[in-house]
């Protein structure tokens, strides 16, 4: 294996970034894997996203999961069946900043999945201690 390079997470899509030569200078200041996320910030919805996971999880109960369509709907309202579509690559963006804020786990078929990198469809766990 290589060594290892430090780790960090993207503020804005909470995928894994890892130490690369051109922010030798500055990746202490690095905040966001791209130009995208960097120009998309985080707004109040994908702060809300956010909590409504946490929210819903607690609702639950220990070990229950959730999946993130279930906090964009919440969020999206009832405005229009289609809106919490809209919110879903949110919804899952949000789900991976709480992974990186050790808040939660991603799981697919019953297992914990590396989050930056799972494709589908995934369920969302309270990270429990134990
Ligand atoms: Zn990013």
């Amino acid at each position: 294996m290589m060594a290892e390079r430090p780790e960090k997470y993207c503020a804005v899509c909470g995928r894994r970034m890892v130490w690369r030569r051109r922010w030798r200078r500055n990746w202490e200041n690095v905040r966001y894997c791209s130009r995208a996320c960097r120009h998309r910030g985080l707004s109040d919805l994908d702060r809300r996203l956010e909590a409504v996971i946490l929210e819903l999880l607690r609702m639950r109960g220990a070990h229950k999961t959730i999946c993130p369509s279930e906090a964009a709907q919440i969020v999206a309202g009832r405005r229009s069946a289609n809106d919490w579509r809209a919110l879903m690559p949110a919804a899952r963006k949000a789900a991976r900043r709480l992974v990186a804020k050790d808040r939660v786990d991603i799981l697919q078929k019953g297992h914990v999945v590396d989050a930056s990198t799972a494709r589908g469809a995934i369920r969302v766990r309270l990270r429990t201690e134990t």
